[in-house]
């Protein structure tokens, strides 16, 4: 399924947060969506999945509007927030089939999730007691509980440790057979690692877009095509 981007925008006040963003992304495609702190990435995600509206532009999901009340089409869609707002005071599996039974998922399907993300022995402990790579499991076994064809991923190894940061990269990579996966990062190396396309936003608007083959082959590579993308001007 597809993901597309249509003059999407988005204003604050006099704040253009999201200026007129247009791409789309494919099925069986990681596309990493990277920029600066404050470029625009978390606001345009939350546009994609409809928590927010867009002051202006579309987006589209499988060829069909997002809106706030699209409730059938947001079924195809998997979300993790920026904060990973999980509730910690539960155990991993009690939480799991909280958030099943919400969207009435079958009881299988959560022991499936739990091995998927590698939850196995972490499943009847308190969220909270886990490290953080394993919260960020526990986001992501909620975003997968539905089986939905598109996630969407905001800064899932943000605060991990190099090793917590490859198990979740594996486990995106996992992930990525029929689905389409956008996620945001800042960390040049993890979008090299598992990305197929790169898009480049900075200032709300996007400023490259190009096969991860294409972004390598930039003189300086890829470090430095961010640095021009997204110097100040
Ligand atoms: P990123 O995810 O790339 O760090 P954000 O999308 O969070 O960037 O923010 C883009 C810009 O929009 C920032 O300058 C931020 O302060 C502003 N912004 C985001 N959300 C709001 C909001 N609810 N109200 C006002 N300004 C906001």
């Amino acid at each position: 399924m597809s993901i597309e981007a249509k003059n999407l925008s988005k204003q604050y006040g006099a704040q253009i947060a999201v200026n007129s963003l247009n791409f789309s992304a494919q099925s069986g495609q990681i596309v990493g969506f990277l920029g600066p702190n404050g470029a625009g990435k978390s606001t345009s995600l939350k546009m994609l999945v409809g928590l927010i509206q867009p002051s202006s532009g579309e987006a589209y999901i499988a060829g069909k509007r997002v809106s706030a009340d699209s409730t059938e089409l947001k079924k195809q869609i998997g979300y993790l927030a920026e904060d990973n707002p999980v509730y910690k005071e539960m155990y991993v599996k009690e939480f799991l089939a909280f958030i099943a039974s919400i969207h009435q998922i079958p009881e299988a399907r959560i022991q499936e999730v739990i091995q998927l993300t590698g939850l196995t022995l972490e499943q009847n402990k308190k969220i909270h007691t886990l490290s953080k790579g394993y919260q960020q499991r526990v986001g992501i076994a909620q975003a997968i509980l539905h089986n939905p064809t598109i996630l969407i991923l905001d800064e899932p190894t943000s605060g991990l440790d190099p090793n917590q940061m490859e198990e979740i990269r594996s486990l995106i990579l996992s992930l990525k057979p029929g689905r389409t996966i956008l996620f945001s990062s800042h960390i040049l190396s993890e979008v090299e690692a598992i990305c197929d396309r790169l898009l480049i936003i900075n200032h709300g608007m996007l400023q490259a877009d190009c096969s991860m083959d294409e972004a390598k082959a930039f003189p300086g590579g890829i470090s430095q095509l961010f640095q021009e993308k997204t110097k100040s001007k």
